[in-house]
């Protein structure tokens, strides 16, 4: 094994940061049947240390490369799957192109999309939940998934369109 170019102290430091890993996120994956592998503990930390709440696959592995050199997009992709099925991710599909995960807080929300910085907020209306509700009942579906995701411009983005940041205008909706 080559090591040569690793100072002690990064070796310790890595080290030292593995182990706060799996100190911190073992046990939680542990209880849901997997493994607690470096790839899974990163990507797990990753979406824990991240400011933002709804990261993609890329955004992901970016954040990896730094810590986690041995690291690919499709261990990302797997990992991703994976933490989806036992439940501690949830899956946003806001557009066709890329999906959305974040932590799962078993919670309902839903989501305001800004197609200018990209920015993702995200909102509940027990009024909204409840016109789903019997809006399901009424066509006789059985909710599976209840979200909505409202996509428009941002109040900063909304101004720098010349738009005024808190003015009501008719939504148009151009992503049927
Ligand atoms: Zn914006
Ligand atoms: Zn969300």
């Amino acid at each position: 094994m080559r090591l040569k170019h690793v100072s002690p102290g990064k070796e310790t430091a890595r080290f030292r940061h593995q182990e706060y890993l799996l100190d911190t996120y073992g046990p939680c994956l542990k209880q849901l049947g997997l493994r607690p592998t470096m790839p899974r503990l990163h990507v797990l930390d990753a979406f824990h240390k991240s400011v933002k709440r709804h990261l993609t696959a890329e955004d992901v592995f970016r954040s990896l490369l730094a810590q986690c050199s041995e690291s690919s997009l499709a261990t990302v992709y797997r990992t991703l799957s994976q933490f989806e099925n036992v439940g501690l991710l949830k899956r946003n599909s806001f557009d066709s192109s890329r999906a959305y995960f974040e932590l799962n807080d078993h919670e309902v929300h839903h989501h305001l999309l800004c197609l200018g910085c990209g920015a993702i907020q995200e909102f509940s209306n027990a009024f909204i939940d409840s016109v789903l509700h019997e809006l399901a009942h009424l066509k006789g579906y059985q909710l599976l998934l209840r979200q909505i995701a409202i996509r428009g411009y941002c109040a900063t983005c909304a101004y720098s369109r010349g738009g005024h940041p808190i003015a009501r205008t008719a939504v148009s909706d151009s992503a049927s």
